[in-house]
């Protein structure tokens, strides 16, 4: 062949090769690492170099992190070695964005050896809008293997520059998305509870009440509410001071979780010192028996109250029941439950009273 058709034969090759990179960069941009991956194996298996790696650039830790690497020869260097940038001739390539090609490493001052009998390597910074995003790096066990390559391996990391930063804003657009997902699933949960005791607040209350309406409606089964209010609570303010009175409110929520615990009530602040418990698929009977055991409960645990007339903290209990229709609005069980929890007040408190919605 002719000096001439060698050197066409050699641009073709080299052509045929930039376009096998420019496929593979594109390929996927989600992710990074495969298609660097494929990028130094393709490079491996074109040139026959001994080894090909590529770099990333971590500005946080101010490192080089290995991001793919392919080597025949035994190598420390593997996926997720780092390096403080400016260290070694990949450091500095990285550092300062210059290409380094050293035709024989002997005596090269910055040379560090990861792979045993280096004599060549080819570093090549790759850049985008005058950023240093990463470093293609070739070694070879033989003195100028690299001759003659500098300006392609250039070509081709100017060729995967814009993949990696593309990939690069892919995935801090996912970290980004990942972290307002995370804060909105906070926010959410944060705006369904009652800061002072941790339980549901109201809003939570009035979605469930609805939830209960639309089940029960579904399932032809009567749906039941629970209004709890605490005895005597502005005396036990005025005695305990205000951060006494958030204590107590606590600890009552606290009792009133553990006793519905193995239920499938569901339990809320429903404002101040009342609570509210929806009673899906339970009659008044069942209500009311659930009512009495509360009140017990909280009996028995005889949380102090000096000044009442009990000496101890107590509940009045409302107790409503319906067996809701289609659309029917859960406002007047709710109503129903209030009057209930009214009477068992007026009737001295520290007591359950029913009402039943007949229709
Ligand atoms: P009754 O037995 O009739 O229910 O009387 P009561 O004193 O419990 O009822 P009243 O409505 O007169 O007073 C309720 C008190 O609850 C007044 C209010 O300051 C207090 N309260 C409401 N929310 C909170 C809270 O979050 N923390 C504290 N410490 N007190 C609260
Ligand atoms: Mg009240
Ligand atoms: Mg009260």
């Amino acid at each position: 062949m002719t000096d001439a058709s060698n050197r066409d034969q050699l641009a073709i090759q080299q052509l045929v090769l930039l376009n096998r990179i420019a496929l593979l960069a594109v390929q996927d941009l989600g992710a990074l690492q495969p298609m660097l991956q494929r990028i130094v194996l393709e490079l491996q298996q074109e040139f026959g170099w001994e080894f090909v790696a590529c770099v990333s650039i971590d500005k946080i830790s101010n490192e080089f992190v290995c991001r793919a690497v392919c080597s025949s020869i035994p190598t420390q260097i593997h996926v997720g070695y780092r390096r403080e940038l400016g260290s070694g001739v990949v450091g500095e390539c990285a550092l300062t964005g210059q290409t380094i090609d050293i035709d024989d490493t002997r005596g090269h001052p910055n040379f560090v050896e990861t792979l045993d009998d280096t004599l060549s390597e080819l570093c090549v910074p790759v850049i985008h809008n005058n950023e240093v995003l990463a470093v293609l790096n070739a070694e070879s066990m033989r003195t100028g293997t690299f001759r003659g390559q500098r300006r392609l391996l250039e070509t081709i990391a100017a060729q995967i520059a814009g993949a990696i930063y593309t990939a690069n804003l892919y995935s801090h657009l996912q970290e980004t998305h990942q972290q307002l997902q995370k804060a909105y699933r906070t926010l959410e949960n944060i705006s369904q509870q009652d800061g002072l005791t941790g339980i549901a607040n109201r809003r939570c209350f009035d979605t469930w009440i609805e939830e209960a309406f639309n089940t029960a409606t579904q399932d032809g089964a009567p749906v039941s509410l629970l209004l709890i209010d605490i005895d005597n609570f502005k005396a036990y303010n005025d005695g305990y001071g205000h951060l006494g009175g958030d204590i107590c409110l606590k600890q009552v929520a606290e009792l009133l979780a553990y006793v519905l615990a193995d239920t499938d009530a569901r339990l809320a602040r429903y404002g101040g010192e009342e609570f509210a418990v929806i009673l899906p698929n339970r009659d008044l009977r069942e209500a009311y028996e659930l009512a009495e055991r509360i009140r017990l409960s909280i009996e028995a645990r005889a949380f102090e109250h000096q000044h009442c007339e009990r000496k101890r903290v107590t509940l009045s209990i409302g107790v409503a029941s319906c067996q809701p229709s289609a659309n029917e609005d859960p406002q007047p069980l709710i109503s129903l439950a209030d009057q209930a929890l009214y009477e068992a007040k007026r009737k001295g408190r520290n007591r359950v009273e029913v009402y039943s919605l007949v229709k």
